[in-house]
């Protein structure tokens, strides 16, 4: 008699895959929802997600603060004109 392997769909991939290829976590029935090759992924995404996150954060933060931003350069580039015009004038 051949054991039926038991398979699981990784809630990531969409893939039916082998028990086997799952690690085992802490849910509700022992094994990750997601396959390994994913978390595998997963992992090396959110390395690199950690490694730019200086980057993001400022990224982020200059979308939120882009009105401000574009005002303050507005400002300077009129302010430097003015300049620009007096020296000429
Ligand atoms: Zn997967």
């Amino acid at each position: 008699m051949t054991k039926t392997l038991e398979r699981r769909m990784c809630s990531k991939c969409k893939v039916l895959k082998p028990l086997t290829d799952f690690n085992k976590g802490r849910c509700v029935d022992g094994f990750h929802s997601y396959c390994r090759s994913c978390i595998n992924m997963s992992c090396k995404k959110s390395y690199h997600k950690r490694k730019g996150e200086g980057r993001e954060k400022f990224l982020e933060y200059r979308r939120l603060h882009s009105n401000k931003y574009r005002k303050n350069h507005i400002v300077r580039a009129r302010e430097l004109a003015k300049h620009i015009t007096r020296e000429e004038g």
